[in-house]
């Protein structure tokens, strides 16, 4: 079991050397969150162990329990955030990649603890502009900007994505390349904002993802193995 976690770090740690590689960047300006959602802490403590710093967690209760053992590390928070639950997310989490209204940032600026620092957040896209799936459409992004910039505990670092998910590397390069238009525009048209981050690329596309500039990529099957969500009893 653990072997397979070191093995699997080395073989997403050589698929991102290659991408980068291929994509003409640095391996520096691409950062591995590993998502270990449904994973218990001993595999976490596992890859940290190994040198992976920066976890990423989708469900807030599980999430905390694994910051309270593993305190030291990296959190991120890149689930579906209800407005009630934004203070414990403000409280324990270093980046929050899925902010996907403006009153979840707005409560999660008022909500941060000045002590622990400016929270670093990420606008979430729905780029494929699928019905189902959260986050701001690319029309509303340059309106919600200036709004979100200007509230004080946050730090507004770039946007994340969750495409329509396609098994074609060219397929997957269309919305990663929208993702990436969007995040030159922004640059361009709020130089004074410290916009660096595009967080896209998850096990099945972080090669495309990479070559269309992804900084960083979210790995949770490929490092951790599939996920097995426990049935409620009956
Ligand atoms: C689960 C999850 C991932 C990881 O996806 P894999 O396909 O298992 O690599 C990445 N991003 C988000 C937002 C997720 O919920």
């Amino acid at each position: 079991m653990s072997e397979h976690l070191l093995s699997n770090l080395k073989n997403v740690e050589a698929r991102i050397e290659h991408a980068c590689h291929a994509a003409g960047r640095p391996r520096e300006s691409v950062t591995l969150l590993a998502v270990s959602k449904t994973k218990p802490a001993s595999d976490v403590a596992m890859l940290a162990s190994a040198g992976q710093k920066a976890f990423g967690e989708n469900y807030l209760q599980e999430a905390l329990q694994k910051i309270a053992e593993l305190p030291e590390l990296e959190w991120h928070f890149i689930g579906p955030i209800q407005s009630n639950k934004t203070r414990p997310i403000a409280e324990n989490f270093a980046w929050v990649h899925s902010v996907d209204r403006l009153k979840i940032a707005e409560r999660l600026s008022h909500q941060r603890p000045v002590a622990q620092g400016l929270l670093n957040i990420l606008l979430e896209i729905n780029v494929s502009g699928e019905e189902s799936k959260s986050g701001f459409s690319l029309s509303e992004i340059a309106e919600i900007i200036p709004q979100v910039a200007a509230l004080p505990n946050l730090v507004l670092r770039g946007f994340m994505a969750i495409p329509a998910a396609s098994t074609d590397l060219e397929q997957q390069r269309i919305p990663l390349h929208r993702m990436q238009q969007l995040l030159l525009e922004m640059q361009q048209a709020f130089p004074e904002l410290p916009l660096d981050t595009l967080s896209m690329g998850m096990s099945n596309d972080l090669e495309a993802a990479i070559l269309e500039g992804a900084t960083i990529v979210r790995i949770g099957t490929d490092l951790f193995g599939a996920r097995e969500y426990k049935k409620k009893p009956e």
